[in-house]
């Protein structure tokens, strides 16, 4: 179940009221989601049902979930009899079967999610399973119809073309070839791409597909060398590029997630929580601040010069 459903129609009026605040002493009108439905309402729930609501109640604070109990907490612990985002709750009846009952339903007024909406009498339902729209039935079917197209495309991509935008790959092209297992249709031949980051695809560009790719085409098989993505940081100095896996890197054409100036300072990244400082430039190319390291010290110079 999607966590961000919504019923396809729902009553978009019922929901907003007119609320008036005092601004600056004066009376201020302003539009607001309503967050409690009123009794005998008819409102659909995140389990995609229609329930008509038969009772709404306060709940004892004790029985407040810690979530609601801290957003008390951060707003000044206001007097919880009156605190607007005081958790109510609410009992409910099946809109298709009366003996379908739920005693107790809870709703946290204080989040900004929506729990419930209200629906007008007549309101769309799936004819398989029963549910409100959209249902599962259509998610399972728009899955399926996107990977069948996805197949058939892949299926429809003629040898020596690209297998990000189906175009031909010709000899003025940018491109490369991962030998082996095609992994996007088994069978196929090795897969080739364009690699200009200007090529557009079916989805992102040629050259992001078969970055992606590699990802894969590596992990599939040892011994498999990247080449159009590089780990290390790609420094740039003042008349050069360098890149900071030195030998390693794959060229300093391919992609460098990681860039910078050769005068950025503390560059650091985030792994896991942890502030990691990335290395510095390999030379330095005497540009003033530049981070790579200073040359030694010509100890003849300074006896010359003292
Ligand atoms: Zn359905
Ligand atoms: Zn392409
Ligand atoms: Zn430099
Ligand atoms: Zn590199
Ligand atoms: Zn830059």
């Amino acid at each position: 179940m999607g966590r961000d459903w919504s019923p396809i129609a729902y009553d978009h009026e019922a929901i907003r009221e007119i609320v008036t605040e005092v601004r600056n002493g004066l009376p201020v009108e302003r539009v607001k989601y309503r967050k409690i439905p009123h009794v005998g309402e008819l409102v659909a729930w995140r389990d995609r049902k229609a329930w008509r609501v038969t009772a709404v109640f306060e709940r004892d604070q004790a029985n407040w979930d810690d979530q609601t109990t801290k957003v008390w907490e951060r707003e000044g612990m206001p007097d919880p009899a009156t605190w607007p985002g005081r958790e109510r709750a609410v009992r409910l009846q099946s809109a298709t079967d009366p003996k379908d009952r739920e005693p107790h339903r809870a709703i946290y007024p204080w989040a900004s999610n929506d729990q419930w909406w209200p629906l007008r009498e007549q309101y769309p339902v799936c004819n398989d399973c029963g549910l409100i729209w959209p249902c599962p039935c259509d998610e399972r079917n728009d899955e399926a119809v996107a990977a069948m197209k996805e197949f058939n495309r892949l299926a429809g991509i003629m040898p020596g073309c690209c297998w990000a935008c189906g175009d031909p790959v010709t000899g003025r092209h940018h491109s490369i070839v991962f030998a082996g297992e095609n992994l996007l249709m088994p069978g196929a031949g090795p897969a080739v791409f364009h690699t200009s980051h200007s090529r557009k695809a079916k989805r992102g560009t040629c050259r992001g597909q078969a970055e992606d790719y590699e990802r894969q085409w590596v992990l599939a098989e040892p011994g498999r060398r990247v080449r159009l993505r590089c780990s290390g940081v790609l420094y740039r100095h003042l008349s050069a590029s360098e890149c900071t896996t030195g030998e390693r890197c794959v060229g300093v054409e391919a992609t460098h997630p990681d860039h910078a100036h050769c005068t950025t300072r503390s560059y650091a990244s985030w792994t896991n929580g942890q502030a990691v400082e990335n290395p510095r430039p390999l030379t330095n190319c005497g540009t003033r601040g530049c981070r790579g390291p200073k040359a030694p010290v010509d100890a003849n110079a300074d006896s010359r010069a003292a």
